[in-house]
This record gives C-alpha cells, sequence and structure tokens, in this order.
C-alpha cells in the first residue's frame, strides 16, 4: 500500500521549496514509516541539493511516530516515538565491527536519493524522484526509513528538542567525546560557531577541555560561545589566528575541530596544533574539488588530520545520553534552536545561510 504525504520540494539546487502531494512506496521488510513531527535543518540539506537528482526531497534530522513497520521489524513498532539518525547498511566491515560511522555506503546512503539497490521510494505526478536522503527525506509529513537508522525515545520532549540532534549536534558533540576523547589535561579549538560547532565547545566543557577556543568571524556567535563555556574566543577577521592561539595555549593545541568548511579554517586548525596533535574535520573545504593545500604542517608537528563522520557516534546509545545531559543542564543545546513551522521552510533557509539560525528545526505536526 502506497502512502501519500506533503513534502516540500526543490527543483533546481538551492531553489525554493514548494509543498506537494507525493506518494511513498510500499515499506521493505526492515523498513518503517514515520509520521514526521518535527526535522531539523542542516548545511547537509543545502550540499545534498548539488550531488542528488533533481525534484527531490531532503531534510535528515527527522523526529516523529511509528506509523507502520515492515513484516521483518522487530523492536520497533506502530505508536513508538523515534529520532532518525544516518543510515548505515548493517552489513560491511565497519558496521558488523560496530561503528556505523564507517560505513563503507554512507555517501550512497547518503546522498544516492535512493534506497541502497537503486530503488526509489517517492513518487510525484506519477514519477519516481530523489527521495531516501539519507534514508528518511524528512522535509515531508511521512518518512520511509531503515530499522536500523532509528532511535526509540521514551521522552515526553518536545519534537523539536529531538529533532536538533541526530546529525549536526551529534556530530559536534561527538567529535570531541568519542572521535577525539578530549581529557581535563587537554586543549581544543574549535573552528566555526555553528550547530555543530557550538555543540563541541559544550561538549568541550563536559571533557574538562583547558583552554577551549572558539574562532569565528561572528561577534554574537563568539559571545554565545563563552556563554556555552568556551575559555577563550577569537574573531578570525582580526590578525594571525594561528599566532594568537599558539599564545593561549602554548605549544599548540591538542586537539582542533574544523566546522567550518573554510580553506584558511583548515589551515590555521593545522597550524595551531602542538606537536602529535589531531585535527578533526567535518566538512572538507571545496566539497569534491581539488584546491592547494600544503601537508608540511602536518608533517612538522607529526600531527593527525583526519575525516570525521557523524562524530563517531553509535546514534542508538549517544542520543539518549545528549537528551539526559541536557536534562541534568550540562548540555544546554536548547540554546541553538530557532522553532519554525513547515510551511515557513524557505524562511528558516534564509535565516539559516544569513546566520540568523544556528539550528533551525522544522516544526511539522
Ligand atoms: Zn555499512
Ligand atoms: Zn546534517
Amino acid at each position: 500500500m502506497t502512502t501519500k504525504a506533503t513534502a516540500a520540494i526543490v527543483r533546481e539546487p538551492q531553489g525554493k521549496f514548494t509543498f506537494e502531494t507525493i506518494e511513498l512506496e510500499e515499506l521493505r521488510s526492515d523498513e518503517v514509516l514515520v509520521r514526521n513531527e518535527a526535522s531539523g535543518i542542516c548545511h547537509t540539506d543545502f550540499v545534498g541539493q548539488e550531488l542528488m537528482s533533481l525534484p527531490g526531497v531532503f531534510g535528515h534530522e527527522g523526529a516523529g511516530i511509528v506509523e507502520a513497520v515492515g513484516s521483518g521489524v522487530s523492536h520497533i513498532k506502530s505508536g513508538d516515538r523515534v529520532i532518525v539518525s544516518y543510515p548505515s547498511c548493517g552489513v560491511c566491515p565497519g558496521c558488523l565491527e560496530g561503528h556505523p560511522y564507517f560505513c563503507d555506503h554512507h555517501i550512497a546512503l547518503g546522498f544516492g536519493g535512493t534506497r541502497l539497490d537503486g530503488s526509489k521510494t517517492i513518487k510525484l505526478g506519477g514519477k519516481s524522484i530523489s527521495g531516501a536522503f539519507f534514508q528518511q527525506s524528512s522535509f515531508a509529513t511521512h518518512s520511509i526509513t531503515a530499522q536500523r537508522n532509528l532511535v526509540p525515545v521514551k521522552s515526553n520532549q518536545a519534537a523539536e528538542m529531538l529533532a536538533a540532534i541526530p546529525c549536526g549536534v551529534q556530530t559536534g558533540a561527538g567529535s570531541i567525546l568519542n572521535t577525539f576523547k578530549v581529557s581535563p589535561r587537554e586543549s581544543l579549538a574549535v573552528f566555526g560557531a555553528g550547530a555543530v560547532g557550538l555543540s563541541a565547545i559544550m561538549a568541550g566543557k563536559l571533557a574538562g577541555a583547558y583552554p577551549l577556543i572558539a574562532i569565528d568571524v561572528v561577534e554574537e556567535r563568539l559571545n554565545l560561545a563563552l556563554e556555552l563555556g568556551a575559555t577563550h574566543v577569537l574573531n578570525a577577521k582580526h590578525g594571525d589566528v594561528a599566532t594568537h592561539l599558539r599564545e593561549i595555549a602554548t605549544g599548540g593545541v591538542n586537539y582542533s575541530l574544523e566546522t567550518s568548511g573554510n580553506e584558511q579554517a583548515l589551515n590555521n586548525a593545522i597550524a595551531c596544533l602542538s606537536t602529535g596533535g589531531e585535527c578533526g574535520m567535518v566538512i572538507a573545504p571545496h566539497f569534491g574539488q581539488k584546491y592547494p593545500f600544503s601537508p608540511t604542517e602536518v608533517f612538522k608537528r607529526a600531527a593527525n588530520l583526519r575525516g570525521i563522520i557523524q562524530g563517531s557516534s553509535v546514534p542508538k546509545t549517544f542520543l539518549p545520553t545528549l537528551l539526559k545531559l541536557n536534562k541534568q543542564g550540562r548540555f544546554p543545546y536548547e540554546r541553538l534552536i530557532t522553532v519554525y513551522d513547515f510551511e515557513d521552510i524557505n524562511q528558516a533557509v534564509v535565516d539559516t545561510k544569513a546566520g540568523r539560525a544556528i539550528k533551525p528545526v522544522l516544526k511539522i505536526s
């Protein structure tokens, strides 16, 4: 049986969303139909429009109520409240060893516009279109997703609090707590004070990092970083960032996290490292393009430079941890959220691209 749903459709990269009726295909045995109560908006929703054929349905931070389950679904049932996090295949070596963030298929599952076998999940006007974005496409009243992407929550928290965390916030906090495993005797610099960067700052405070330095070009965001736990802030518009960082953290920082996608920020994130330090990047400058880059600073410092997917998080355990920390007042990510009605998605996008909204969340039902 197909399900009708209302989706925000985009027809050209960075074009306006229009609301249209779609048909969701029948559930496979391992799939679940979720009625979305809310969906976060993340920078990747804009990147995806350049990578997937259009028209398409984006959105990859869903939260809602399970309406139907496939015949092989065992640990989720209709009526359950769930967060929909990032997809993984479940059968590659990384997945089998318990590291879904090392899934061999994360790009195809995220940006393929189809299930992994190439089949499409959404029809518009009788024709199949790109969907299955991160195996969910949550800018819609309903999503098809795989059982293994779901995080059941008992929480009676507002849907926008659930939909704010399954990608960017998880990535920022996880990079510090899961990937780097920062300890109180270590220092940390976070480049970019958006949703990912500020989540990393909050996690850095939890981990006891000192100094804990935020770098951005927007003063209000640097002020917010100070309120959320940064011990120092630097405005990258003023002076040589790497030199200033080395003054604050004598000998350089143990860890740097680059969340801005800016080429100079990545260079600074490497140049500020101590010997043997580690730089993590959650976004690549000039994604998919070549650009001049010198590995000399990495080599000179015997440093590590690594890509980080989803903060090396296992969502089924890490997202409930973040909710618990939030309840305890130790991870106040509600400070980042701006809520929009679903019909105001175009305004939410404008505000996000202009930097006025840090973590926009759409209220869908
Ligand atoms: Zn896998
Ligand atoms: Zn994302």
